[in-house]
């Protein structure tokens, strides 16, 4: 093995142990401490959409660290300004941006934005079974994998969870003590599961029937992962808050929560803040990485590029099926173990998630290669050889 372990490390246990260190990247490509270069499709879980090192986001990140790094909320700065309204313009316009650090961040600030906009008898949030919204305790009881509740017991009350794509279910779910519905629309950490467009559109008009929130949770689909700028733009619907994060910042640490201007108005000052969250440096970042996405077509990009995988991935022995969309994919294999073949792959050079025990999740950047795309096709066919 040329990967090197972790010396016994300082870290605490929440992860397996880390099979490699990696110390550089560039592109689609990242190499660990023995020099041995990979493929990452895999981009940090969805984040470094525009590959690693992208020259212009280094270039704002390195220009706004020697000008202004932080001032605080009680004060503006330029790039937040400008982010939000690019945010706002790409998710239909008509809203407001609340700035944070983290998806799960920005999730909490959409679960107290449908709070106070309902009242104080409307405070459940229903969200899909099999979600996935954060680690916070809020959000932990928001993602609906019961397993990963237990042992925090007791959660935050005022969630419960749903099947996806089953409108019947959701309309006996919503009760009247309901504020909104938090909905994936490709549950992604939950196994690449796609919301039906007809369903998000039955989501959308039970929401507006009822007077509740129509939240979209785009941490990971949003900012042109799946072929348009937000994953709900495929179904045609408008939600009232969207909530995203990982791609943002290319690496540095943003989320955001969008929210139509008569919703986002329940918030006033003092009911909702953070330290860090807007910082110049953060959105530096992310007004670099919209402006390369919004010139280079970003969503047309991965498109185009996610057929290409999409179409390798279902020509090779022993891949059963492909689902997803754009450069968010998962292969579901005929026999092989989806940990195991991401072991391999990764030995073999390649970077990808073991996403289920029969599945394997391919995220590579926005804008990776033909080459890159055929070359990491090829490293996959001699694993699942
Ligand atoms: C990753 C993810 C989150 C949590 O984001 P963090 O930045 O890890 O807090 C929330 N929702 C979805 C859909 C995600 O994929």
């Amino acid at each position: 093995m040329s990967t090197v372990t972790n010396l016994a490390s300082p870290l605490l246990n929440t992860y397996p142990p880390q099979p490699v260190t990696f110390v550089k990247g560039r592109g689609t490509e990242l190499w660990d401490q023995t020099g041995k270069r990979y493929l990452d499709f895999l981009s940090g879980l969805a984040v470094t959409s525009l590959g690693h090192a992208h020259p212009e986001v280094a270039a704002a990140v390195a220009e706004q660290s020697e000008t202004l790094l932080h001032v605080s909320n009680l004060f503006g700065t330029e790039p937040g300004r400008d982010v939000a309204a690019t945010l706002d313009r790409l998710v239909g316009g008509g809203g407001g941006v609340f700035f944070c650090n983290s998806g799960a961040e920005a999730n909490e600030a959409a679960i107290k934005l449908a709070r106070k906009w309902a009242g104080p008898d409307r405070y459940v949030v229903l969200t899909a079974e099999k979600s996935f919204h954060g680690r916070t305790l809020a959000t932990l009881h928001a993602t609906g994998q019961p397993a990963k509740h237990a042992p925090f017991q007791p959660l935050p009350a005022g969630f419960r969870h749903v099947p996806l794509n089953d409108l019947a279910a959701l309309e006996a779910a919503i009760t009247d003590d309901v504020a909104a519905v938090l909905i994936e629309p490709i549950l992604a950490e939950g196994g690449v599961l796609p919301a039906d467009a007809e369903y998000l559109q039955g989501v959308e008009a039970l929401c507006r029937d009822r007077n509740i929130l129509f939240m979209v949770d785009e941490v990971q689909t949003g900012l042109a992962r799946t072929g348009e700028w937000f994953g709900f733009q495929h179904a045609g619907v408008s939600p009232d808050v969207v909530t995203m994060a990982k791609a943002l910042g290319n690496g540095v640490p943003i989320g955001a929560m969008w929210a139509k201007a008569d919703v986002g108005a329940a918030f006033q000052p003092g009911d909702h803040a953070t330290t860090f969250g807007g910082q110049p440096l953060a959105t530096a970042a992310a007004r670099a990485v919209l402006t390369v996405m919004e010139r280079d077509g970003a969503p047309g990009v991965a498109n185009a590029a996610g057929a290409k995988l999409r179409a390798g991935l279902e020509a090779l022995p022993g891949v059963a099926s492909v689902r997803g969309a754009g450069l968010l994919l998962a292969a579901e294999l005929t026999d092989k173990s989806g940990p195991d073949v991401a072991a391999a792959a990764l030995e073999a050079g390649l970077v990808v998630n073991g996403l289920t025990a029969t599945a394997i999740r391919l995220t590579p950047p926005l804008f990776v290669s033909d080459e890159e795309i055929q070359e990491a096709l090829g490293i996959l066919k001699g694993v699942l050889a």
